[in-house]
């Protein structure tokens, strides 16, 4: 059987059916208008899984039931409903613990998302541990979120920023990775899969690497987390960043995991209540962790909605979510390369559902305009990581990025549309 047959059936083969789980979200039903009169209907196809995912019903559920049975302030309300927030808000981190396989809830900081829990790091733990010559080992192929912090760090620290390149492929030139090291190393932060290539890193090896030279390293797992088994404590990795919205928790809330002895050793990131335990005009003392990191009242419902999409998540089965994302990704690739004149972007073998690619000449915005006419959302553009269009010579692409309530008919739809495209226009493709 060809590696991208579809099965008879779909819970025998990768353990939950993508057209039931599909039931689940309402705004996958979304259907638009289109033709100048709006007399043509076309179900939405949704492939910006990568920029945000959709939400199901029990997310949305323990959102609103929260907002109407539970709402108070966290650690500080003396009455029932704030035991109830307090209980709920925990309840998540305990779930983001278990879903990380975190040693503890200790090390579990509620943050907006990746970005924040990034530049946490790179605020607490730069300013607490890094010296001026110090060097920082990054890789060409970060998202914004995981190189900017690095250079605000740099100019104020007068650090410097090591890059591991990434090759032809959209893999990193791992082959020699010891000689990436110097004595002056003192971190390295990677992406655990890359939104643009969909390359998944060899992180254990990274890790491992980086710790024979006694080098923390921070993970960003913004793209990994939603798609696949993640045991912190098996990668072995120092720090991990998540976002709630990548992975059908809401918006504004995400997650650093960090190992407890650099909880414990880190300044504080930002001040405020919450962080303290002890306050004088003039000093103060910090509370313990993981709530030195989170000062001010914390997004709550957005935590217990976080918990909510954690449960779900796991209910289907992480490594189903990847089996089926692995059938879909590779049945996407093959109809992709049928069509003459596309390009694609990263050919990893290690690889998630994240395609970006070229369609012959097309501005990958009029690709993105064009599918958006029949219903297709993707995302054109640099996709927030402008070093990686530098070096493969190109403004932006077209990324489709599927998550596991997309279909094999939904790639079809995608290529037949491509296809169309091709035909409209014409000898410009
Ligand atoms: N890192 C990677 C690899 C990403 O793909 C993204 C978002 O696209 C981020 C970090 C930033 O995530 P957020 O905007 O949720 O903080």
């Amino acid at each position: 059987m060809k590696e991208t047959q579809q099965p008879e059936s779909w819970e025998s083969a990768v353990g939950f059916d993508p057209h039931r789980v599909r039931q689940d979200f309402p705004i996958l039903k979304e259907t638009f208008r289109r033709g100048r009169q709006g007399e043509r209907s076309v179900p939405l196809v949704y492939l910006d899984n990568a920029a945000t995912t959709q939400k199901p019903r029990p997310v949305i559920q323990a959102v609103v039931d929260y907002y109407e049975h539970a709402n108070a302030n966290v650690h500080r309300a003396i009455h029932t409903l704030g035991d109830r927030a307090t209980e709920l808000y925990e309840a998540s981190r305990r779930k983001l613990a278990r879903f990380l396989g975190a040693a503890s809830e200790r090390e579990i900081v509620f943050t907006r998302g990746t970005t924040e829990a990034i530049n946490l790091v790179a605020a607490a733990w730069g300013r607490t541990f890094l010296n001026p010559g110090d060097e920082i080992l990054l890789t060409e192929m970060e998202h914004h979120s995981n190189l900017i912090p690095w250079q605000l760090l740099a100019r104020e620290k007068q650090l410097t920023l090591r890059f591991i390149p990434f090759q032809a492929d959209g893999t990193l030139a791992l082959e020699h990775l010891d000689r990436y090291f110097t004595p002056r190393t003192r971190l390295v932060a990677v992406t655990h899969m890359s939104n643009v290539f969909g390359t998944i890193n060899p992180i254990k090896a990274i890790v491992a690497a980086a710790h024979r030279f006694d080098v923390p390293v921070l993970v960003d797992g913004a793209q990994s987390a939603p798609h696949m088994p993640v045991n912190v404590q098996e990668l072995d990795c120092d720090f991990f960043a998540l976002s709630g919205h990548k992975m059908c928790g809401p918006t504004g809330i995400g997650v650093l995991y960090a190992r407890e002895k650099w909880l414990e050793a880190m300044e504080p990131y930002h001040g405020g209540g919450e962080m303290i335990r002890s306050v004088w005009l003039d000093r103060a003392t910090w509370n313990d962790i993981p709530y030195k990191f989170e000062a001010g009242t914390p997004n709550i419902a957005g935590a217990v909605g976080l918990g909510a999409a954690v449960e779900y998540l796991s209910a289907i089965g992480m490594e189903n979510i990847a089996r089926y994302e692995r059938f879909l990704t590779r049945y996407a690739l093959e109809r992709l390369r049928e069509i003459p004149g596309v390009r694609i972007f990263g050919e990893a073998p290690e690889r998630g559902g994240v395609l970006s690619f070229y369609v012959g000449q097309i501005h990958p915005h009029d690709v993105a305009q064009f599918l958006d006419a029949e219903g297709i959302a993707i995302r054109a553009g640099h996709h927030c990581a402008q070093p990686i269009m530098r070096k493969l010579g190109v403004m932006a692409t077209a990324r489709a990025s599927f998550y596991f309530y997309n279909t094999p008919e939904e790639v079809d739809r995608l290529i037949q549309s491509i296809n169309k495209m091709k035909e409209f226009f014409g000898n410009g493709f």
